[in-house]
């Protein structure tokens, strides 16, 4: 059972990497912002409480995020492990996690705020299906449109100039608290986040001690350039 935790600015790749990650090692992936994008969408309840937070680009209460992780994990459906990506992203959350949870590795994707900035704004998301587009480097077929589904490619209510440095801001500060707790168990592997996707991969796996990414038809279409 492997458990891994990957962190990384926005636009850093984590949700891609984490499902390249999780795909051929049967590994559960779970995103944090997914779920909570995902009660956003459906209009739930819990949506209805984070929306505002996301679209400024601030992070939910601790109290809110910890339910999540913890109702996630407990489904148990992650017999050979999971990944856990967007998660923990205060010293608060990093403590609660190591309480409960054993960690095998800590993947840090490392990016430079301009690189970012290019990236964030050039991103699209699938309103259907979710996946992620770049219309730097994967930008879809038809314009506009999802190559899977046929979906409308939308901007993400957070992928903005204003959102985005507000949660650089964060990230940057968050995530040194995080890393302090992290390092302290000699686990953590800061990646370079700017080679291509295949390359990035290449590189988690050989700190990680994992066998070499065997893409399969249905997980390569769902690999993007740069993710979540
Ligand atoms: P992400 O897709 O990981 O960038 O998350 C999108 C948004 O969801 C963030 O900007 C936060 O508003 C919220 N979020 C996701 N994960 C967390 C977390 N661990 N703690 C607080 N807020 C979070």
């Amino acid at each position: 059972m492997r458990k891994y935790v990957i962190m990384g600015v926005q636009g850093s790749g984590k949700g891609t990497q984490a499902r390249m990650l999780a795909a051929d090692l049967d590994m559960v992936h779970i995103s944090v912002g997914d779920i909570f994008r995902w009660n956003v969408q459906n209009h739930t309840k819990m949506g209805a409480q984070v929306r505002r937070v996301m679209a400024a680009g601030e992070l939910v209460g601790d109290d809110l995020v910890e339910s999540v992780v913890r109702d996630r994990l407990t489904q148990h459906d992650w017999n050979y492990g999971f990944i856990i990506d967007g998660f923990p992203r205060s010293r608060r959350q990093a403590e609660f996690f190591l309480e409960s949870y054993d960690i095998d590795g800590v993947i840090v994707l490392d990016l430079p705020d301009s690189e970012v900035r290019r990236r964030v704004l050039n991103r699209r998301l699938c309103a259907n299906c979710g996946m992620d587009y770049n219309l730097i480097a994967n930008s879809p077929k038809v314009p506009g449109r999802c190559d899977t589904c046929g979906g409308e490619l939308v901007t993400r209510e957070d992928d903005t100039e204003e959102a985005l440095a507000v949660r650089l801001r964060e990230y940057h500060k968050e995530a040194e608290a995080v890393l302090e707790i992290f390092r302290r168990k000699e686990y953590v592997f800061v990646i370079d986040a700017r080679p291509a996707p295949d390359e990035i991969q290449a590189q988690i796996r050989k700190c990680l001690g994992l066998p070499a990414y065997q893409a399969k038809e249905e997980h390569a279409a769902q690999r993007g350039s740069a993710g979540a």
